[in-house]
């Protein structure tokens, strides 16, 4: 099978491989859709996220989709041709902190696409049957990747204990960014402010019912206006930049809300302290997703949430390498680009 390999920063080869024998707990999966993410995008410029380090080669891509080609018997809840979504963090089940219901934080955590696992960017995968979520007949294999940053927004909203006509402040227009607009709309927020530098993003953000802000130094009053000088209830950073984190922290309303969940390559936290204090936050570092792909699912299948319109760019396995720089780059008003193996 073909398999796209990063052997280093920026360098990604596609090679050829023996097809993955699955063991008598997993099944074989054949990849439809791939999704790129920003994760990827630091394992393909810096060879790192935080303290892990890519060990070359590595295949990446966690947010995928594939269909059944060969299932354990136990597995009844898989059929072959299937569609599956397949949430990419493999929690052991029995550690301490699985058994207390919080798998995103396993003590054993294996991840794909992050090492030593190899992700979905091959023709080929094999997988644990119980992280496989068959989808409806309707889904695309496209909207099967997507499911999983939807979870990471959805599992960051219900942090955020919003209430009805309440507001919120989303920082950062990316795809889970934009996923939180929508998901803002729904659960209904008075207002979702949408911050974003890309007037691309904006754009997209007020389709879905987000006011669109450009990070400027007008951007306090302009928050402040909206919300009648009190601040936003919740602020949501997901552009994993340092000024987003600081920009969550001063549109907060005193005693409100911080969800930090973008990722920043300076791996720090960086607010002002003064403001954080004096306002009583409650400032929450969020560790991906848990017990999400169900209600993701429910989500897309009731027409709550929207995923094709994130899909700007597509690529099949042998140009995958193109979608890198795109990504990377925020190049030609690239929102999410699939690959199609
Ligand atoms: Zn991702
Ligand atoms: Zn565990």
């Amino acid at each position: 099978m073909k398999a796209l390999r990063l052997f280093g920063p920026h360098d990604l080869r596609l090679v050829e491989e023996p097809r993955p024998v699955p063991l008598a707990n997993e099944a074989l999966l054949r990849v439809r859709a791939v999704t790129i993410c920003h994760s990827d995008i630091h394992y393909y410029r810096d060879g790192r996220i935080g303290d892990t380090k890519s060990t070359a080669p590595l295949v990446l891509g966690h947010e995928f989709a594939g269909e059944v080609l060969q299932v354990p018997q136990a597995a009844t809840h898989l059929h072959i041709g299937d569609l599956v979504a397949v949430e990419p963090a493999v929690s052991c089940g029995h550690c301490r902190e699985c058994r207390e219901g919080n798998p995103n934080i396993c003590a054993n955590l294996l991840f794909s696409g992050t090492p030593p696992l190899d992700g979905a960017l091959r023709e080929y995968i094999t997988y644990r049957p119980e992280f496989c979520f068959p989808l409806p007949a309707d889904f695309t294999p496209e909207e099967g990747a997507l499911l999983e940053p939807l979870g990471v927004a959805l599992y960051a909203w219900d942090l955020g204990h919003l209430r009805l006509a309440e507001s919120v402040a989303i920082i950062g227009c990316g795809p889970i960014g934009l996923l939180l607009v929508q998901l803002a709309r729904q659960a209904g927020a008075a207002h979702a402010l949408a911050v974003e530098p890309l007037a691309y993003r904006r754009n997209m953000a007020a389709m879905w019912g987000g006011i669109p802000l450009i990070p400027d130094d007008n951007l306090e009053n302009e928050a402040s206006r909206i919300t009648e000088g009190h601040g936003v209830d919740l602020a949501i950073e997901t552009a994993g930049t340092l000024e987003g984190q600081e920009e969550a922290v001063r549109l907060v309303k005193r005693g409100g809300t911080v969800l930090l969940v973008g990722i920043p390559p300076e791996d720090r936290i960086d607010v002002t302290h003064h403001i954080a204090r004096r306002k009583d936050l409650n400032i929450h570092v969020v560790r991906r997703m848990k017990h999400t792909y169900p209600r993701a699912i429910t989500l897309v299948q009731r027409g709550m949430v929207e995923l094709s319109p994130l899909i700007t760019h597509s690529f099949p396995l042998a140009q995958a390498a193109e979608a890198f720089p795109i990504v990377s780059d925020y190049a030609d008003e690239v929102i999410k680009a699939v690959i199609t193996p």
